[in-house]
């Protein structure tokens, strides 16, 4: 491990330095000037001051960078962060218009509807990109899968259609191991780090990965502005690359076969879950992405009322924001992480979102059973009752699914944590032999006209103002 083995340690010291010597005045004001512009140190020079660079942080930039398949990464002290430095960094070079995809996580959608931060804003869906264009537009914006409802974007066809200008994909959902924008034509890939990169949500962080000319950009901002990752954070961050592929396929196995024993619940209008027949239409998942996910979405046919019940009946499953991590989180995105979002694109009232993490299917099985039975509230019926018992049939079919045959994934995630070199094609190649997700389910039904429908409880609940 570059830098560690060195130093004599087996795993990288923490150094928690805000200031660092100099060897004098001239070189010491060279260095910071250096750094104060972007630049990262040279051999032998000092790092100056933690807000200008940071050992542990560059080496957790370097391992995503190894997996991004990236010339660079910058870390940031969490994903807005990150998304600010990018937006600031638009703004300062005359180019403030920024077209986005929607659905986005909401924070984004936030900042963005606002333009709290000189920015303007153009929401498009994939076929209006190139109409949206401006002279001014220094920014295309995606996520695939997008939050919360998993829809997912052809990142090629975006790119292709935003020509010279910078597609940058929110790939928090997806991250590296299922999916690596620039291989796409994205120029820049983000990631909320507070979710899958760390794991266990201990650790707060965010990043920007693409080519070095925009890392110096965003060095600089980051340097100016403050919005830095702190060391402890960073030495998190970095372990949490260490286990990244074989959390995300053991969550993303779990996931598949919730998704499946979920198709047909009466209480359930439709299982959001791109690994679902149908939910993939122009075939991304084995060309684009090597599976779909870790994250399923219900839409409950009880409305807001069924989805509140549901929440609050979870056990297992805490009811909290954020996702990612090895214990499953459930969230109704409209009240929460989406409620600032205007209300013509707030995800339906009846949508919860379910983070997968590593518990047994079965256990996950009986608790989203036991939830559901509480959404349907006093129709319930004898169906969902059958269905607790195919929550075994689903246990014993994980116990008994392959491993999926990729080990490379791991391999390359070790050396990219360890900030090793990574030969980027052979990380691309595991990937793809990693998985393509495979559900057999049935359709999903829609559900309409349920009698539990409900009108839109939610309204009230928005009177949040935008700043
Ligand atoms: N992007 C996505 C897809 C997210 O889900 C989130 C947070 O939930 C963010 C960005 C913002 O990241 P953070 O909470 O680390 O600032």
């Amino acid at each position: 491990m570059a830098g560690v083995t060195a130093s004599g340690s087996h795993v990288p010291t923490i150094d928690l330095s805000t200031t660092n010597p100099l060897a004098g005045i001239e070189s010491g004001g060279d260095s910071y000037e250096n750094l104060a512009t972007g630049g990262t140190p040279n051999p032998g020079d000092s790092a100056v001051y933690q807000r200008l660079w940071q050992p542990g942080v560059a080496r957790f930039e370097d391992g995503l960078s190894a997996l991004e398949g990236s010339e660079g990464t910058v870390a940031f002290a969490s994903g807005m962060a990150a998304l600010t430095a990018v937006l600031i960094a638009c703004v300062t070079a005359g180019k403030p218009h920024v077209v986005a995809l929607r659905p986005l996580y909401g924070g984004t959608d936030h900042v963005l509807a606002t333009g709290l931060l000189g920015t303007s804003v153009t929401w498009v869906d994939a076929d209006g990109v190139a109409d949206a264009i401006r002279p001014d537009t220094g920014l295309v914006l995606l996520e695939s899968p997008a939050n919360p409802t998993l829809e997912m974007t052809d990142i090629r066809a975006v790119s292709d259609a935003a020509g010279t200008v910078p597609v940058m994909v929110d790939n928090t959902f997806a991250t590296p191991v299922l999916q690596r924008p620039i291989e796409s034509g994205a120029t820049l890939v983000m990631h909320s780090a507070t979710k899958y990169l760390g794991g266990h949500g201990d650790a707060m962080g965010g990043t920007i990965s693409g080519p070095e000319e925009w890392m110096v950009r965003l060095r600089q901002v980051r340097a100016l502005t403050g919005g830095l990752m702190h060391p402890f954070g960073a030495y998190l961050l970095q372990r949490g690359l260490r286990t990244l592929p074989v959390r995300v396929r053991a969550q993303q196995t779990t996931a598949a076969l919730v998704a499946e024993r979920l198709v047909g619940h009466p209480a359930i209008a439709r299982v959001l879950y791109p690994g679902l027949p149908g939910q993939d239409p122009q075939r991304l998942i084995g060309r684009q992405s090597s599976g779909a996910g870790a994250l399923i979405a219900l839409d409950l046919a009880g409305g807001f009322d069924a989805a509140a019940r549901f929440t609050e009946a979870c056990s297992l499953i805490t009811h909290a924001v954020s996702l990612g991590g090895i214990d499953s989180l459930v969230q109704h995105p409209a009240s929460l992480t989406h409620r600032p979002v205007e209300a013509s694109a707030r995800p339906g009232a009846g949508i919860v979102r379910i983070s997968i993490g590593l518990e047994h299917a079965n256990d996950l099985m009986e608790d989203i059973l036991k939830a559901l039975e509480a959404a349907l509230g006093d129709a319930v019926v004898d169906e969902a009752a059958g269905d607790l018992a195919a929550a075994d049939a689903s246990a014993s079919a994980l116990a008994s699914a392959p491993a999926p045959a990729s080990d490379a994934v791991d391999a390359a995630a070790a050396a990219a944590a360890a900030s090793d070199a990574v030969d980027a094609a052979s990380v691309a190649a595991a990937a793809d032999a990693g998985q393509v997700a495979s559900v057999r389910a049935l359709a999903a039904a829609p559900r309409s006209g349920s009698p539990l429908s409900s009108p839109q409880a939610l309204e009230k609940n928005h009177a949040l103002s935008l700043i």
